[in-house]
């Protein structure tokens, strides 16, 4: 590659830098360029080498002048006809290139005089760049400027580009990351018949392909990854996150928990009472997780399901489980409406059994709440539903041996460890409790395979029977008055419906605003309905004592914020309207129509959006429209947001994917699943070399 070296403008090198972090030097880098290289998270020669291209550019052929197209990239030579810096309306560097076939006018912004100095009339150079229509006809800004001698050869191979920051040139990335290539084990832990097998190459062979293309590469396959050089890189991301993953999961099994064996004793009599048969799903995943709470280590499991898939049971039956066994549990809520709701569940089915359920809220008087503290303190009350009011320090669960989150990405991981450390403190000291992660957001299988393989998952995939399909419409909100109409229409045959407020995020109190506008609007127009308001500011018992007047019936609208937005089930809602619709995330708009379909009777959902809609806004709302699947949905988002953005309420500091793509590379994730069980277990030194060459010391970070 002789022309990958000098093609970047030395000006680019020297251009200025916001100030880099104090940084050490290493192998021959300097503090200045380390605390550069630092920003883009590269410490050693290894993560040079593992900085990989971005795209690649083709410098092997040169299109005429008269040739080159707009909006597509290339490179023309030629000689200069004229430069000069104008001053207005900006101090700028023009020059006029010209071959045989016309002249091209170059633009630069910002520039040094070594560029000017390449530019002097008569001087061969090469430009690439995109060509656009300009005040001076065609011309390219911020070119790539090299100069050239006539007749000087052209290179063979495409030049990559590599992702950069600040004050930190093209040329000198492929300088230090040749270096990089040069002083650096590139040595192949992977067992060669798994190589074999996937068509894969060695790593040595495939970073080399990568940093210096083959001439004959092709360059659409570079482009667009499927390359066998980046499958074998991709496959690299994926074994080693799965390793390390994997590695965090054994770690936490090799500690002690309570061992609860399935008594069956209050278990089957919650289930001789119950008014519905368990769902073979959910008989699954309560099976899966009786023989977890059975061990004598700690349960690490996420148990996802759609909305009204029927979680709480399954929750409930693993919370007996402890009981029966003689341990606490504890269901922690994100909300104080949900946690009700929870305990309101939970005690209808525990205290015919003789279980004392404690509510922790809020809202609770200070002498009731510390009489419940007093109980669970003691050990006689063995189960407990709250909010953070949970993990607050003057709960005490001294036998605390299962830890049950719902909608477990509404927490922190400080706050589920804060959960699970109130167990370890008292009577079974050394012992961790068993814990069951709950959600409704489906996580799609790829990524349940990738971001969440450290823990056991089991999925909820059928709804209880007897559900009708929701049918969701789509109304600008020029015809509001029509869905008021449909409103009448819905309560006026003894149904009840949901109307929930804009989201706004910039501002709390415009959103409460809102919702006491649509409060009154609602109520004028529809004097003879019993409406009620929900919103964040309420007290915990306003809040309270109006979700039970609509659970009562004694309400037939509710008009909410948000604050519905997850767990609420009242099957007699049928009628489901949002506005604004557009500015909820499709996870969110998924939740919120969950609340009705729900009962018996055909429920509808209105999305009521405001012109003009965004690109992304038009995309959920169709994929929210035809879609009622939660997996599909889940899908589409992951799709739209990609996984940053999915597993972001986790910050957990999870390695994210930088080169393997969930939705593209699919067919890798399974066997490097596999793999990585196997080398973990029989090739533990490769194992090791494979994660230090991909994490260096950064997995630490996934030990929460
Ligand atoms: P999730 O938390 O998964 O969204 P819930 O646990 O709130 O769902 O259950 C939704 C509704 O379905 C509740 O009213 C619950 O009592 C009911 N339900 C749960 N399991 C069954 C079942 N197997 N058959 C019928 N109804 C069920
Ligand atoms: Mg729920």
């Amino acid at each position: 590659m002789p022309s990958a070296s000098a093609s970047k403008p030395a000006a680019q090198d020297a251009s200025p830098a916001a100030p880099a972090p104090a940084a050490r030097g290493w192998a021959g880098v300097g503090s200045q360029l380390a605390g550069r290289l630092a920003k883009l998270d590269i410490h050693r020669p290894e993560d040079l080498v593992l900085h990989l291209p971005l795209r690649y550019e083709d410098e092997t052929r040169i299109t005429p002048i008269e040739a080159v197209r707009p909006g597509f990239p290339a490179q023309v030579e030629g000689e200069v006809s004229s430069c000069e810096v104008t001053p207005h309306p900006r101090r700028q560097l023009v020059a006029r290139v010209r071959d045989a076939s016309g002249t091209l006018v170059a633009r630069w912004l910002n520039f040094y005089p070594s560029q000017q100095k390449m530019l002097a009339p008569g001087r061969r150079v090469r430009l690439f760049g995109e060509v656009r229509g300009g005040f001076f006809g065609d011309e390219m800004v911020h070119p790539r400027l090299r100069p050239v001698a006539a007749g000087e050869g052209l290179p063979e191979a495409l030049t990559p580009v590599y992702p950069t920051t600040a004050g930190l040139g093209q040329a000198t990335l492929r300088r230090l990351i040749d270096r990089a290539l040069a002083v650096s084990p590139l040595d192949d832990p992977l067992p060669p018949a798994v190589c074999d097998a996937l068509l894969l190459p060695s790593f040595a062979d495939a970073v080399r392909a990568l940093h210096h293309p083959a001439p004959d590469a092709d360059p659409a396959a570079l482009e667009q990854r499927h390359h066998s050089a980046w499958r074998r890189i991709k496959f690299e991301e994926l074994l080693v996150q799965q390793m390390s993953l994997r590695r965090a999961y054994n770690a936490r099994r090799a500690r002690g928990a309570a061992a609860l064996p399935a008594r069956r004793e209050l278990t089957d009599a919650l289930l001789a009472q119950l008014p519905f048969r368990l769902t073979g799903a959910q008989a699954r995943a309560v099976a899966e997780i009786a023989a977890d709470l059975a061990a004598a280590h700690p349960m690490q499991r996420l148990l996802q399901g759609d909305v009204g898939s029927g979680k709480t049971i399954v929750a409930a039956l693993a919370m007996l489980q402890a009981a029966e066994n003689g341990y606490q549990a504890a269901l922690m809520a994100p909300t104080e409406i949900l946690a009700e709701q929870h305990w309101k569940k939970l005690a209808a089915w525990l205290e015919p059994l003789g279980l004392h359920v404690v509510w922790l809220s809020g809202s609770r008087k200070k002498r009731e709440r510390e009489a419940e503290l007093e109980r669970l303190r003691s050990g006689e009350a063995l189960l407990a539903v709250g909010t953070h009011a949970l993990i607050e320090d003057p709960v005490n669960l001294p036998r605390l041996a299962l830890a049950v989150v719902d909608e477990q990405h509404r927490f922190g991981v400080r706050q589920r460890l804060a959960l699970r450390e109130k167990g370890i403190a008292g009577e079974g000291a050394g012992l961790r409790p068993h814990m069951l992660m709950m959600s409704a957001t489906p996580i799609p299988r790829t990524l349940a395979m990738t971001h969440y393989a450290d823990l056991d998952v089991s999925v909820l995939d059928e709804l209880p029977p007897g559900r009708t399909p929701i049918r969701t419409r789509l109304v600008s909100d020029a015809r509001r008055d029509e869905v008021i109409g449909r409103l009448r229409a819905a309560c006026s045959e003894g149904r009840q419906a949901y109307w929930v407020c804009p989201l706004i995020e910039e501002s709390e109190t415009l959103q409460l605003q809102t919702a006491l506008e649509t409060f009154e609007t609602l109520s004028a127009a529809l004097p003879e309905l019993r409406i009620g308001l929900l919103h964040g500011k309420l007290k915990a018992d306003g809040k309270s004592a109006t979700m039970a007047a609509f659970a009562a019936h004694e309400l037939d609208v509710l008009v909410a914020t948000t604050v519905i937005e997850v767990g609420v089930d009242v099957p007699n809602a049928s009628l489901m309207v949002i506005e604004h619709a557009e500015r909820f995330g499709l996870a969110q708009l998924h939740q919120l129509r969950g609340r009705v379909g729900r009962g018996s009777a055909e429920s509808v959902c209105i999305l009521i959006y405001a012109q003009p809609l965004s690109q992304t806004g038009r995309e959920r709302l169709k994929v929210i429209y035809e879609h009622t699947d939660g997996f599909e949905i889940a899908r589409a988002d992951l799709r739209i947001r990609g996984p940053g953005e999915f597993v972001g309420a986790r910050q957990s500091g999870l390695p994210l994917l930088r080169y393997a793509s969930l939705e593209g590379d699919v067919d890798l994730i399974e066997p490097a699943r596999t793999l990585a069980e196997q080398m973990l277990r029989d090739m533990p030194q490769a194992a090791e070399r494979l994660m230090a060459r991909w994490l260096g010391g950064r997995e630490a970070l996934l030990r929460a």
